[in-house]
């Protein structure tokens, strides 16, 4: 089977083409374009060359989608490790890393001051919501699934990614002349499981406050003004925290439209208005309130509780935050409404925890021997080797782990440093990743060997280096603003959603109930316990020109492209 377009299909493009673009439309798979006026919107990229995948690696992804949420959930409950992990990127990256870690101190400590007896780790809400994604290429020399990255804040086009997958399955069906007739355009479910994970943790807050106020009011019978009355702001609302000027709304949108058929109420806000807008409440009689914003807002607010606008907010859903840019134009204020989140019992997705734990720096020492074998994953080791099967190469360059090395400055010896002369050599071999997501930070090439050579640990420990992966190029029609081009080398990039719901009970605590130790996972205990989701949610598949060293579709790189099985 080849997925090489064919004459016919070139000749048929313009006819697949208005087909396409009138069902993608239809279905609203559209974004902003960069020059935007108002009510202005284009389709999203795409390719109308559906491409053809090993089974083999793409039911792999899907099957690691569950050890990742698992890893991903007791790395954010592991506070020591995670800041020991992150400090010299964070000192290295201080205005951006580094604020993140202040973030996670704070709420590490508000955890602890939240309820007796807490350990350290333990958040005022222990409840997390992980809506992640798993890139991959597959390598085309060796044929291995491996990992580019794990996102695990802001894991864009779930929505869209369906649509386009619709899409393409009918223009597959209709046409059915670059593929074999017998083969089936897989479609995701990431447009019905990310809104439905949403849905969860919304859930699961509002029991768990009605269980409260409950348990409250019974024992408060002699104090009637702290009585349930004081729940006045329910049903709470799901509040989005978005970029100024955000393109990529009918993703998000997706997602809107469909909690609201079940009557739950979402509220998009940039970090900035979360600032004036949102406050953590305080255990105050009625009509005390005090605060930026108290807008509507009479009754006893709930400790803790996060309020935006005088609504209760369940579940704080980040589509923003995940670059410096999110931080640019008001800093001090948008990181307090960082702080404000993070440190309130709304459910965070993801929570300060959870977005380190999708760090470039965290993927690297996941890497290394031993952490995952004697540590994060000891009582699972079926998932340690699952995991490490789609590992590539990873090294630090940070004082920990390079202690032995001077970097650029001759006397390169030690664990690391092999693959950094290797580097400096070769660097085609090799990607160069700061602290970033978004795309278009990474460094390759001549600029990489140049760093490499150059640059002390104050600036690379801000850095990791990662083998390159080179996936099979084929040939295929990409489409921008509505016009087709054949491009001869592409190559895709398989990303993969999971979501997950729990409480850290699972990772947090021995089987007895009793509060783990740091250093301590505990073997035998329930599987499920404190997991509400855990899941794989749908898949994205993007295609870009192979020339192109980034990914990123809204960066414009890339399009959205669908996959069909062999
Ligand atoms: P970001 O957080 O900016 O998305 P990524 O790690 O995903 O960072 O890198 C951006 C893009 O660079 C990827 O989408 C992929 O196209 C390319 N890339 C990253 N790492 C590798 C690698 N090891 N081999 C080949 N390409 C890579
Ligand atoms: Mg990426």
């Amino acid at each position: 089977m080849s997925t090489k377009p064919s004459p016919s299909l070139l000749k048929d493009n313009e006819e697949k083409l208005s087909s396409a673009l009138a069902h993608l439309y239809a279905l609203g798979a559209t974004h902003v374009p960069s020059t935007r006026e108002p009510g202005h919107v284009v389709h999203v990229p795409f390719s109308l060359t559906p491409r053809v995948l090993s089974r083999v690696c793409f039911l792999r992804a899907f099957e690691l989608a569950k050890p990742f949420n698992i890893l991903v959930d007791r790395v954010a409950r592991s506070p020591d490790w995670l800041i020991r992990t992150l400090r010299a990127a964070g000192e290295a990256d201080a205005e951006f890393t580094g604020k993140l870690l202040d973030v996670f101190e704070h709420a590490i400590e508000d955890g602890l001051q939240s309820r007796a007896g807490a350990t350290r780790g333990e958040m005022r809400q222990q409840y997390m919501l992980g809506i992640h994604r798993s890139d991959y290429m597959v390598d085309d020399r060796s044929s291995r699934l491996l990992q580019i990255e794990l996102n695990t804040i802001s894991s864009s086009f779930g929505c869209l990614s369906t649509q386009v997958h619709n899409t393409l399955g009918y223009i597959h069906s209709r046409y059915r002349d670059h593929l074999e007739n017998n083969v089936e355009v897989q479609v995701s479910e990431s447009l019905n499981k990310i809104p439905e994970a949403l849905k969860a943790a919304h859930e699961c807050y509002v029991k768990n406050e009605r269980e409260k106020s409950s348990s409250i009011s019974s024992s408060s019978s002699l104090s009637p003004s702290s009585s349930s009355s004081s729940i006045v702001t329910f049903p709470p609302i799901v509040l989005f925290v978005i970029q100024e000027g955000e393109r990529n709304i009918m993703d998000q949108r997706l997602i809107e439209f469909s909690l609201s058929k079940h009557n739950i109420h979402c509220v998009r806000a940039t970090l900035f208005e979360v600032s004036q807008g949102a406050r953590r409440g305080v255990r105050v009689s009625k009509g005390e309130v005090e605060g930026p914003v108290n807008s509507g807002f009479k009754e006893e607010e709930k400790e803790g509780a996060l309020y935006y606008k005088g609504r209760e907010v369940s579940v704080v859903y980040f589509r923003a935050g995940y670059t410096p840019n999110d931080y640019l134009k008001h800093t001090e204020e948008e990181w307090a409404a960082r702080d404000v989140i993070e440190c309130s019992n709304a459910i965070k997705c993801p929570s300060i925890g959870y977005h380190l734990a999708g760090s470039k720096k965290v993927q690297q020492a996941l890497a290394a021997p031993g952490v995952l074998e004697d540590y994060f994953m000891k009582d699972r080791p079926e998932d340690v080797a699952l995991l490490r099967s789609c590992f590539a190469g990873l090294w630090a360059l940070d004082e920990d782990n390079t202690d032995d090395i001077s970097i650029g400055k001759g006397n390169v010896s030690g664990g690391h440093a092999e693959a950094i002369i290797d580097a400096i050599e070769h660097p085609e071999r090799y990607v160069l990743k700061p602290q970033r997501e978004g795309g278009g930070n990474n460094v390759y090439g001549k600029a990489l060997s140049e760093m490499l050579r150059t640059q002390g640990k104050e600036i690379l420990a801000a850095y990791i280096l990662m083998e390159r992966i080179f996936p099979k190029e084929e040939s295929a029609v990409l489409v921008r603003n509505g016009k087709a081009e054949t491009v001869e080398k592409t190559v895709s990039e398989l990303g993969v959603y999971s979501v997950f719901l729990g409480n850290g009970s699972e990772n947090g605590r021995d089987e007895r109930g009793e509060k783990r130790k740091e250093d301590l996972f505990v073997v035998s205990r329930a599987d499920n316990s404190g997991v509400i989701l855990n899941e794989a949610a749908g898949y994205l598949l993007r295609t870009k020109p192979s020339e192109s060293d980034e990914g990123g579709v809204a960066a414009g790189y890339a399009v959205l492209d669908a996959v069909v099985l062999i």
